[in-house]
């Protein structure tokens, strides 16, 4: 008790110590560092007292263990920290990562990445002016829809389509445009939660629109749904199940059979949230089971919604196709002006949907390049990363393992596509030390760890980037 006493006396003595703002904006330290960031005496004085005041904090708490208060070693020590401090708030947030996780759409990574071609579309359309609503040739107003929508439908088939901000706002719209206060029929097995934040429940309970499930969990039957119709239901929705699979004991109803049930009665639309939505025809690959945007068209559904960054590989967007009715009503809804894209994600999805029409996705398109790149490709490029690991001659062992690459993002769950996986090892450090040094490093580096192991997947690496990842091994030790 008394020590405790005595210890605060003691800290209260230093903490008196600390000169004023208005000595310490004096200084000639001060004054350099002001010089340094170009920053004004207001600026610079309030980044001052943000260091003072946890400085007083330390002290207060027991833990300072800086110098003496008095001295001028603490000048030194309070201005180096506010360039500290000035630095961190003067760096870009959203850095750069190099990906050899080997997970291709990974929404914590930012999903799709947008290729060269694209990317020089956006800064075309956003550093100039733009005709993102207006008429050239007639010297008019025209409609921010126009530019996707032509590509989209020639695309998908369908009539008539939009852009919203991402698939989360294409469904809040359509069911707010188009079923509001009336019901929506889903199936059990397809109320699912995504990123552990976007519920087809609850954004049906936000807009508006009354929910009316049918069957269980595992099995759906048509005449579920078909007794479920009445007089209020205004909807039939698919919900498709992206992020899971269900295996085993199971029944769903298939497009065709729910478009056709829909069309029995007059008011009742169908509509099927893809998640994904392909474009590009995987099944060619032997990569089954995510259904053509297209072909769920031609199957009868009214209107569909789907992603622009998962499989795609485009901007974040929310694309919607379908029939013009209905496109109609969503693009007069009040919803649809909060809901509407920027020109970067409209120039950008522009030149994503014409490399679809033109052939060149595969080409162009990194995430379909990524996810159609054949493995041996994968092997040669891994060879050469452990000739080069080995060429370091710092101690580093590497091998080449076989293993599985994962689509991601919430798509195909059950789609491993086969890889090769190169193995890094050094004697000095543990994996978990190598995994931590690659990831802190600039540009960060992912990496996996299996069985005590950092493993690199070269699928989704570019030869520029193997080069600073080789870079940023031989120079492991000096980093902490
Ligand atoms: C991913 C997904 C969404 C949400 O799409 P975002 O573009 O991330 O907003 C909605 N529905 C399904 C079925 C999905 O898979």
């Amino acid at each position: 008790m008394r020590e405790k006493k005595e210890g605060a006396n003691i800290m209260n003595h230093l903490v008196r110590h600390i000169p004023s703002i208005h000595e310490l904006q004096q200084t000639n330290q001060f004054h350099t560092f002001l010089h340094h960031h170009h920053l004004s005496m207001e600026r610079g004085t309030d980044l001052l007292k943000q260091v003072i005041s946890i400085c007083r904090a330390s002290i207060l708490n027991e833990d300072w263990d800086g110098p003496h208060p008095s001295s001028t070693d603490f000048i030194d020590e309070v201005v180096g920290q506010t360039d500290v401090l000035t630095r961190k708030f003067h760096s870009l947030s959203l850095r750069r990562i190099i990906n050899a996780t080997g997970t291709i759409l990974h929404t914590n990574l930012g999903r799709a990445r947008l290729g060269q071609e694209t990317m020089n579309h956006v800064m075309a359309a956003s550093c100039h002016y733009n005709n993102l609503e207006y008429d050239i040739d007639e010297g008019v107003r025209g409609s921010r829809h126009s530019h996707a929508e032509r590509l989209i439908c020639e695309l998908t088939g369908a009539e008539a389509a939009m852009v919203v901000n991402n698939n989360a706002a294409a469904v809040f719209l359509i069911l707010t445009a188009l079923a509001k206060q009336k019901e929506v029929i889903v199936s059990r097995g397809e109320l699912v939660e995504i990123g552990g934040s976007f519920r087809i429940s609850s954004i049906m309970e936000e807009s508006g629109a009354l929910l009316h499930e049918v069957g269980t969990t595992n099995k759906t039957h048509l005449k579920d749904y078909d007794e479920a119709v009445n007089d209020e239901t205004r909807m039939i929705m698919k919900v498709h199940q992206s992020n899971f699979v269900i295996k085993g004991f199971t029944a769903t109803v298939q497009t065709e059979e729910l478009a056709e049930l829909s069309r029995m009665h007059s008011n009742v639309h169908y509509y099927e949230d893809l998640g994904s939505g392909a474009l590009y025809d995987f099944t060619r690959l032997g990569i089954v089971n995510e259904p053509m945007v297209k072909s769920v068209l031609d199957k009868g559904a009214d209107i569909v919604s789907f992603s622009g960054d998962k499989l795609l590989g485009g901007p974040q967007a929310g694309i919607i196709a379908g029939q013009k009715g209905l496109i109609d009503q969503l693009k007069k809804h009040q919803l649809a002006r909060v809901l509407r894209v920027d020109k970067m994600t409209l120039a950008a999805l522009e030149m994503t949907l014409l490399q679809y029409i033109k052939g060149e996705e595969q080409e162009k398109n990194p995430t379909i390049r990524a996810i159609t790149r054949p493995k041996e490709e994968i092997l040669h490029q891994s060879r050469k990363f452990v000739e080069d690991v080995q060429g370091l001659g710092i101690g580093y062992t590497s091998s080449i393992i076989e293993g599985q690459s994962q689509i991601g993002g919430g798509t195909m769950p059950d789609v491993e596509l086969g890889t090769y996986l190169v193995a890094v090892s050094h004697p000095l450090f543990s994996s978990q030390d190598v995994h931590e040094k690659l990831r802190k490093g600039k540009p960060s580096i992912l990496t996996r760890i299996q069985d005590n192991v950092a493993l690199l997947d070269l699928r989704t690496v570019s030869m520029d980037e193997q080069m600073e990842i080789l870079h940023a091994l031989k120079n492991i030790q000096g980093t902490d």
